[in-house]
């Protein structure tokens, strides 16, 4: 029997995740995708034999995936292989300082005993708030809608304890000395798309939640992890549309009634779930209703997070003195953040983030060569008004010729392939608000109950899954996010089972 039906508008890991668990519960699901592969950020190109991952490479808090198998008593193991990864990261700054982050306690403390003695106790305090602010902020509160201020009471006297307030720098900087010590546990906000200067102090949980569960990579790649989310939706009998992007969210009254696609399909749903950019959602998906309108003004007025530039490589050399993830500081921490989040400057310095799978998985690229990708955070289009089309190649050059004199010598002559994603990238394949690669902004006025909610406010039986929606961004994030959406879905508060009618333009400001 039949407990419904669901349509998921997008194939990222939140709308993976939200399919995967409804249709483990018996809701007749159909995924729709607009892209012609699935995974969102985590899409995939295949080039001259390499292999690269778009976006997600930095794999932690398995668990959250093999719950999601687990549902139907299948094993994440059986689909897809996670191969662990150490050190986490080789954290190297331009006067030569080298950092390796990993779980490993006695590395650690030796790496900051030689560094600052002094920072050892305070990171041992540092590591206790981590792991106190982890339990309370991510294991109670990640899975949970917040979809009332009642809700957001209920956590206000951990969030006060905690001091959600401050920012995951200033916290660090109580404890540890060092600047570039005060660097390596700060820097986990900017892979969420928080500016570890105004972000509040809970993203620090990320480093007792990497300590806890370690990095991993899937062989294949994270698209292979992707692949598996895919298949194990289909094998519960799910329904994946793809290349078939969504056009109208249709509406009947106050209650979403399915969804058309662009080829001219039309499905009728009892509920529907967006994974799409939130802005889309509302000012596209939505047009045709007034709460839209209402709702897009409110989510526009939102600050969004930064965008990305990514520069992909294949070298026909291999470079095994080269860790899988490589941060590379450039010469300013705080300002170059300030250039990004406030300023909208695309800066002549860079900070890298350096991926390089195959230090992993040899497979990810023809025997003998070696992949990478180079991730640069930059200003999102609403702040920096430049042509990426014209700027994307010479920005492209300036990385790779900065990675050949650090840390990739004989890049440019062992080059054989290339290709980049710019924030009009962004704009253009993900429907993402401003190029945002993140969506909202993780701030605390943009949190829990302040960030959109898993369930609108109007339309009673219409919600959201992933990076737009609490708890935010990050596989963890997402998924976790689809846990709180799923649990709304399955509730049958909105759904197909009990009649709501919710006010247009109720709560739209807290909506958004
Ligand atoms: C370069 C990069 C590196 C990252 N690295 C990491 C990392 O190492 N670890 C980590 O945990 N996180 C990382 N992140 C963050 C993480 O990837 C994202 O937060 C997460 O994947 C977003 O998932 P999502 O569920 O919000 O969906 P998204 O990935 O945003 O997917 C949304 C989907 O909706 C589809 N869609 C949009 N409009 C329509 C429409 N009209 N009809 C149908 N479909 C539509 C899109 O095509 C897309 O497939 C990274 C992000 C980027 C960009």
């Amino acid at each position: 029997m039949t407990k419904g039906t669901a349509a998921v508008i997008g194939s990222g890991f939140g709308g993976l995740a939200l399919a995967i668990r409804l249709q483990s519960a018996g809701i007749q699901t159909t995924l729709i995708e607009g892209r012609e592969k699935p995974g969102g950020r985590a899409y995939v190109w295949e080039d001259k034999g390499f292999k690269f991952d778009a976006g997600p490479t930095v794999i932690t808090d398995p668990s959250c995936l093999e719950e999601l198998f687990e549902l139907s008593g299948r094993k994440l193991s059986d689909y897809v292989e996670l191969l662990p990864v150490t050190p986490f990261y080789r954290l190297i700054w331009s006067d030569g300082t080298v950092f390796d982050y990993s779980n490993d306690d006695a590395s650690l403390f030796a790496q900051i005993e030689a560094k600052s003695p002094d920072d050892v106790a305070g990171y041992k305090r540092f590591l206790a708030y981590s792991e106190n602010v982890f339990r309370e902020g991510y294991r109670k509160l990640g899975h949970v809608a917040f979809l009332d201020f009642k809700s957001m009471l209920k956590a206000a006297p951990a969030m006060v304890r905690y001091e959600a307030y401050r920012s995951v720098y200033s916290i660090v900087a109580r404890y540890i000395k060092d600047p570039q010590l005060r660097e390596a546990f700060s820097f986990h906000s900017l892979l969420v798309g928080g500016n570890p200067f105004k972000t509040s102090a809970l993203y620090a949980l990320i480093h007792a939640l990497e300590k806890k569960w370690g990095v991993w990579f899937p062989r294949g790649g994270t698209h292979a992890l992707i692949r598996g989310m895919v298949k194990l939706f289909e094998d519960l009998g799910g329904t994946f549309k793809i290349g078939s992007p969504v056009t109208s969210i249709d509406t009947e009254g106050n209650r979403v009634a399915g969804v058309t696609t662009a080829d001219g399909w039309s499905g009728k749903f009892d509920m529907v779930a967006s994974n799409a950019d939130i802005v889309h959602t509302y000012r596209d998906l939505l047009a045709e209703h007034p709460r839209g309108a209402i709702a897009t003004q409110a989510v526009t007025a939102k600050s969004f997070s930064p965008s990305l530039f990514v520069v992909y490589f294949g070298l026909n050399k291999t470079y095994p003195d080269i860790k899988h993830h490589t941060i590379l500081f450039g010469p300013r921490y705080r300002e170059l953040l300030k250039d990004i989040y406030d300023h909208g400057v695309v800066a002549d310095d860079f900070s890298i983030y350096l991926h390089h799978p195959t230090a992993t998985d040899p497979a990810m690229a023809p025997e003998g060569c070696s992949g990478f990708y180079a991730l640069s955070p930059v200003p999102h289009l609403g702040k920096f008004k430049g042509d990426w089309e014209t700027l994307a190649p010479i920005y492209a050059d300036r990385i790779l010729d900065y990675l050949e004199a650090r840390l990739i010598p004989g890049l440019r002559e062992n080059l054989v392939t290339m290709r980049t994603f710019s924030p009009q990238d962004f704009s253009n394949e993900l429907n993402a608000h401003m190029g945002s690669a993140f969506s909202l902004e993780p701030v605390l006025w943009q949190s829990a109950y302040f960030r959109t909610h898993n369930r609108d406010d109007a339309l009673p039986n219409l919600y959201f899954v992933g990076a737009g929606t609490h708890p935010g961004a990050g596989i963890p994030g997402v998924v976790g996010s689809a846990k709180a959406t799923a649990l709304l879905m399955l509730d049958g508060e909105g759904g197909a089972v009990v009649d709501h009618s919710g006010g247009i333009g109720h709560n739209s400001a807290s909506a958004a």
